[in-house]
């Protein structure tokens, strides 16, 4: 109760709410203000008409993200409705101005047909640099999503989804590494079938787990070839496993993924795994088993990552977004590709390897940070996330050839870090 009544009062606070706008421009004369305004705005106006790309030189369009939610699956309140995730699209634009100062205007629209939604979002591109779709329900955030990256010439970008599957495709990298396994070897389950998880399956493919290999489970079991009614999401992970539980699919399997609910994991599931097992068990606020169980299952190194802030590992979407757009708006990049988010993952994955300065072991109470099972993820905290990963993805648009501009990489990375 003692958080509960902490968030309303800090939200409560006047002015109510968390963001404002600011100007960014001398607004004390009767010139400036004709500057700003009538009649010398309309200067820019007709270059912009002439060439709509100048958007980017004259306005605020470069470093604003639309963060977009109709409020059908928020956090883990469910389909609460636009109004109710208010605040969550707000905190959502205080951590991008936090972490990579970018400046959101948060877009809560009332509208459940997935048609409304793709027309409402269409018709801002002239105002953003990017959107970032926020807590949209499964499945129709999938095809929300398809469509308007196929109808938008900036980036779209279901975090719910693609942040959770970089996170831990970083995390995959690292612990792939440390337990001594292989990509293309790896048998995986899935316990869930929604946003995130048919996301971060998509993504392990692309990072080189073979899809044959994956097995997903939902809240009936196993996903089966056999099952009927599956929407196309689903099918493309289902299997014949001869198994019909998450507890069959476990035994021998080399990495569990829990995107789904809590507490549905035993330490004997974890125990019939394969040697050196990794268990990524991400329901939040309880995972499918917590870090002190998972790691008590067995005598060898159980690799475990959680949503959780008070144990090691922990796969927070903050360590993506912010540093994703950063550099995908630098280079007025026209999509998040698949290149940009491998290129992500792989710049955390490497950044979690090098020495952790003193500075952000002391901000994580001092406790030893280093490379290996307990350390496979950067902490969110780290200032070096940003000068790693907004180039490698700056760099990654440049090469796919969806960058507006080029930046040198150099250069870049020393602005950043200035
Ligand atoms: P979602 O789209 O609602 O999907 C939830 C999935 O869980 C559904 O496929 C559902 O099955 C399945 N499920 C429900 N009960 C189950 C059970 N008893 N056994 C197996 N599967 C079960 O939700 P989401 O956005 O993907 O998020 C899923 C979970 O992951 C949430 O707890 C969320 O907080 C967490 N998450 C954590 C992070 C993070 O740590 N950074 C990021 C993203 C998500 P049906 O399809 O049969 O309904
Ligand atoms: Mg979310």
């Amino acid at each position: 109760m003692g958080l509960d009544d902490d968030a309303r009062d800090y939200h409560r606070e006047e002015p109510p709410g968390k963001i404002e706008i600011s100007t960014t421009k001398p607004t004390n004369t009767q010139r400036d203000l004709s500057l700003a305004y009538s009649p010398g705005v309309a200067a820019p106006c007709r270059d912009i008409d002439a060439d709509p790309s100048r958007g980017y030189e004259y306005t605020a369009k470069g470093n604003l993200v639309g963060v977009v939610s109709n409020g059908s699956a928020v956090l883990g309140l469910g389909d609460i409705g636009a109004q109710a995730s208010k605040p969550v699209m707000e905190g959502k634009g205080v951590l991008f101005k936090r972490f990579a100062d970018i400046d959101v205007f948060d877009i809560e629209l009332d509208l459940d047909d997935p048609d409304e939604l793709v027309t409402a979002v269409r018709a801002m591109e002239p105002t953003f640099g990017g959107i970032n779709l926020e807590d949209i329900k499964a499945p129709e955030c999938f095809e929300v999503e398809d469509r308007l990256r196929e109808a938008m010439d900036v980036p779209v970008f279901h975090d719910d989804q693609h942040g959770t599957a970089i996170i831990t495709g970083a995390a995959l990298l690292n612990a792939v590494d440390v337990a001594g396994k292989s990509l293309d070897e790896l048998d995986v389950v899935f316990s869930g079938a929604g946003a995130s998880a048919i996301a971060t399956a998509r993504f392990y493919t692309s990072l080189g787990v073979p899809e044959e290999n994956i097995v997903m489970c939902d809240s009936s079991g196993v996903i089966g070839t056999d099952r009927e009614g599956l929407n196309e999401y689903k099918s493309q992970f289902a299997s014949d496993i001869g198994a019909d539980t998450l507890e069959g699919a476990m035994v021998d399997a080399d990495v569990f993924v829990g995107l789904s609910v809590g507490g549905i994991v035993s330490r004997d599931m974890v125990a019939s795994m394969a040697d050196n097992p990794i268990v990524f068990a991400m329901a939040n606020p309880d995972p499918e088993i917590g870090y002190e169980d998972a790691k008590a299952a067995r005598d060898d190194t159980v690799i475990t990552a959680t949503g959780r802030s008070d144990y090691p590992n922990q796969v927070n979407n903050v360590l993506g977004f912010p540093f994703i757009f950063r550099g995908a708006l630098d280079v007025r990049a026209t999509e998040i590709n698949e290149d940009m988010k491998r290129a992500a993952a792989e710049a955390l994955a490497e950044l979690a390897r090098q020495d952790v300065p003193d500075a952000v072991v002391k901000a994580y109470g001092d406790q030893p940070l280093q490379y290996g099972p307990d350390y496979v993820i950067p902490k969110p905290l780290d200032p070096r996330v940003l000068f790693e990963v907004a180039p490698a993805v700056a760099e990654a648009a440049m090469d796919a050839g969806c960058a507006r501009t080029e930046v040198d990489l150099q250069a870049y990375e020393e602005r950043l870090e200035a």
